[in-house]
């Protein structure tokens, strides 16, 4: 099993020409079908397309928080997996506010879709914002949130481990550098952190870059990107945790 990180998206709400809002999926090689994704703020599916995998390889949909650029693409990823024919129900986890969220810009579509038939059954799971709590247990996969410090608005950050690779990943979301994100990338083979800069609740790429030293893991990828340029961000972050790089829109790591 080589479980493997698709940055699906690498930009902070506004960004560069060609990175999207961020979002993540996790893969198998040898089992496609069990892939997961990490919110939709944009239009998730054709970026899980641009990295090689299909529509119906989606598991399961985990949602972070009610931000739209977390969100908003959510009625769009019902309509491109009811085209796409799955009948199935998509798992949709996450924290309760994000869940709500996520509903309301479905129900917003409502006049549009309650014509449809056969639109695959939404299977609402919903975890306790708390450390350790559970939000994907099924193999090969488990993914345990924690929460982080964004500002008024609850967060979790992901640790994910896969049943038959010794390897861990991280994901801060979008948070100020915060304890808990050390907590929860301890040890970790990849954590991936927001650099999306000063501000309330989010971090420099410096402050990530402290976050991952503190955390001892091997690899630190910066996400959520403001527009501009980036090497200074870049080279501050590697004064404190030399194996630091930008996020790669649409890259593919191992861990
Ligand atoms: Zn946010």
């Amino acid at each position: 099993a080589m479980p493997a990180l698709h940055l699906l998206g690498t930009g902070a709400a506004i960004s560069d020409a060609h990175r999207t809002t961020t979002m993540l999926a996790v893969s198998d090689d040898a089992s496609p079908s069990n892939t997961l994704v990490v919110d939709c703020g944009g239009d998730v599916l054709q970026r899980l397309q641009a990295c090689g995998r299909a529509i119906d390889d989606v598991d399961g949909l985990l949602v972070t928080h009610a931000h739209m650029d977390h969100t908003s693409g959510f009625p769009l990823f019902m309509e491109k997996i009811w085209l796409d024919g799955r009948d199935r129900p998509i798992p949709v986890c996450g924290i309760e506010p994000a869940l709500a969220q996520v509903r309301r810009t479905w129900d917003a579509f409502a006049p549009v879709h309650e014509g449809w038939e056969d639109i695959p059954p939404i299977n609402w799971h919903k975890v306790p914002h708390e450390q350790g709590a559970r939000l994907w247990t099924q193999a090969p996969w488990t993914v345990t949130v924690t929460p982080v410090d964004h500002g008024d608005t609850a967060n979790v950050g992901l640790r994910v481990e896969h049943a038959d690779a010794d390897g861990v990943l991280a994901y801060s979301c979008d948070t100020a550098p915060t304890s808990s994100v050390v907590d929860l990338a301890e040890g970790a083979d990849v954590l991936v952190h927001e650099a999306n800069g000063v501000g309330d609740g989010h971090s420099t790429a410096a402050g990530a870059a402290e976050v991952a030293a503190e955390a001892g893991v091997d690899r630190l990828l910066l996400v959520h990107l403001p527009p501009g340029d980036k090497s200074n961000a870049l080279r501050e972050a590697r004064q404190v945790f030399p194996h630091t790089d930008l996020g790669e829109e649409l890259g593919t790591y191992g861990w």
